[in-house]
């Protein structure tokens, strides 16, 4: 039996990135500082990434488990709120579509909403999809609001995300972490000591000299994985056949006009740029297939769309997209860049890091390790990071765009199996499963299957059992609805000026 002398004593944590300080934040909170103790080593020299500004809403569960209070988080963070993402270029030049985080329309008689849109649209007699959600209509329109208590109303579920800067959001953990006894270290680390015995990582020297033990060790280290890969060898699944791009460069710069409540991804002749709107400056980027773009033709490209002179020098980054073999060997789990990176078009970073953290909580070891929970943690890994990998390919493989070498690339390739069903079951009948433990969810799939041209031959026969007039005074009435609630919303602007603005520098 584990008794309590076998617990783990030592966390060692490597790197401070987002990684390092949510992976901080979160043991802290959950573990007795004076049962365990956690240290991390971070070095200003090495430096973070200094992206990763867009979240997804599951980012609330994190906050939740920490108890932030949001409003003090957005201030402090200098943040803004997402209700989705907008894709402009992505099917064809000058279209564009809303990836948003609510449902739309409301299920009836137990069939999804979009059976019914569909029976209509395939034939001309209802607007597009984006008519339907109320987090799209208030995206474009620069509202926000959160979830209010008003029954059988849209207005009662709005899903968000905030965007964030990254450097304020590791300060904010790191002092969070601190009052909770983690101790930081600054210091390089130069040597690892592994155990003859077992293989097992035994010590970091940093290059001052000091040594610092543990008994588990949490690589946060970034892409280059000091202790997972540079240490244990633990190898890599590469996934460039399907997600080219594997380079970025990001600036900053002040915003043009109204800071309006999504992220924005635009298409260009070879991958694509973000916008990510905060409250004191707009963060953007080219990621980029280094294949078809040079580091010079990136900047070029990034500097000509920018809406104001940059205010920061570039930044620029390079990955291989893909993960390592396993997440967890022998005593070190890679949590962030460290665990493998799939590029940044649905924000699933800081995501994935979150996930890691909790599942790494569910399987928390003794200092005997079994590897049962090590090979269950990585399998569970496994699957969800291949499961977001095809959700982000479906964008590229779902386009109409030919123009360019990289575009004729992606629409031709052959993709992983799992989603070419996805996107048959689809194009058959409109229908959308969501595997248990999916982080994209049925509107997510439709949002872009249908946002990227995808156009089933037919719908669910149910529908039919519903004369056609009502099913279309069924969907004109929730039109109408959603057009009335966002209306009644304030802009981001009035939101955050009452509840969450940042104090000026
Ligand atoms: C271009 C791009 C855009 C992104 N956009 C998003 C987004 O919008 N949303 C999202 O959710 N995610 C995004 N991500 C992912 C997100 O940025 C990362 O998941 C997140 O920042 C975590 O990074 P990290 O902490 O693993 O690594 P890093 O930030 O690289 O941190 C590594 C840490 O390890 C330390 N370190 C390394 N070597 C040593 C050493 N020898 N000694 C001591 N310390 C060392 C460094 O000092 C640093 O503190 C993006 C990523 C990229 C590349």
């Amino acid at each position: 039996m584990n008794s309590s002398q076998n617990n783990i004593q030592n966390v060692v944590i490597l790197g401070g990135g987002s990684a390092g300080w949510m992976t901080a934040a979160a043991l802290s909170k959950v573990f007795n500082s004076d049962k365990c103790n956690i240290t991390l080593i971070e070095s200003e020299s090495v430096g973070t990434v200094s992206v990763g500004e867009a979240t997804i809403p599951q980012i609330s569960l994190f906050n939740t488990l920490l108890g932030i209070d949001e409003n003090k988080f957005v201030k402090f963070t200098k943040g803004t709120f997402k209700l989705g993402i907008e894709f402009a270029n992505w099917k064809k030049k000058g279209h564009s579509y809303m990836h948003p985080f609510g449902t739309y329309g409301t299920n009836m008689d137990a069939i999804q909403f979009h059976h019914y849109w569909l029976k209509m649209y395939l034939q001309d007699k209802a607007p597009d999809l984006s008519a339907y959600s109320l987090l799209c209509n208030a995206a474009y329109k620069g509202k926000f609001n959160r979830s209010q208590a008003i029954k059988n109303s849209p207005l009662s579920n709005i899903a968000y995300a905030f965007h964030f800067d990254a450097t304020l959001y590791a300060k904010y953990l790191r002092s969070f972490s601190e009052e909770r006894g983690v101790t930081r270290i600054e210091g390089k680390v130069k040597d690892v000591f592994t155990r003859s015995s077992n293989g097992f990582i035994d010590s970091l020297l940093l290059e001052d000299g000091q040594r610092i033990e543990g008994d588990l060790f949490i690589d946060c280290s970034g892409f280059k994985g000091l202790l997972i890969e540079q240490t244990l060898k633990t190898g890599f699944e590469d996934w460039s056949e399907w997600l080219p791009c594997d380079r970025a460069v990001a600036m900053q710069c002040m915003p043009k006009d109204e800071v309006k409540p999504y992220t924005k991804s635009t298409a260009q002749d070879a991958g694509w740029t973000w916008r990510i709107p905060l409250q004191h400056r707009i963060g953007n980027g080219y990621v980029y297939p280094s294949q078809y773009v040079s580091d010079e033709e990136a900047l070029e490209t990034l500097r000509g769309q920018m809406e104001s002179e940059p205010i920061t020098e570039p930044n620029f980054l390079r990955w291989q997209t893909g993960r390592r073999n396993k997440m967890w060997n022998k005593n070190v789990v890679a949590i962030g860049l460290s665990a493998g990176f799939i590029e940044p078009l649905e924000s699933t970073g800081l995501h994935l890091i979150q996930t890691a953290i909790s599942r790494l909580m569910g399987f928390f070891p003794h200092r005997g390790f079994n590897q049962i929970d090590i090979d269950h943690f990585n399998e569970q890994s496994k699957l969800e990071m291949e499961q977001i990998r095809d959700f982000i390919i479906l964008h590229y493989k779902l386009t109409e765009r030919e123009d360019t070498p990289f575009w004729e690339y992606c629409k031709n390739m052959p993709v992983p199996k799992n989603l070419e069903d996805k996107m048959a079951l689809y194009e058959s009948n409109g229908r959308i499963f969501r595997y248990e433990t999916e982080l994209f969810d049925e509107t997510s799939w439709l949002a872009v299957m249908h946002g990227q041209g995808l156009r089933p031959e037919g719908y669910h026969p149910i529908v039919d059992n519903l004369p056609e007039e009502e099913v279309s005074r069924r969907l004109q009435h929730i039109q109408s609805v959603i057009d009335k609630s966002v209306d009644t919303l304030p802009t981001q602007d009035e939101f955050i000026a009452k509840f969450c603005a940042a104090t000026p520098d």
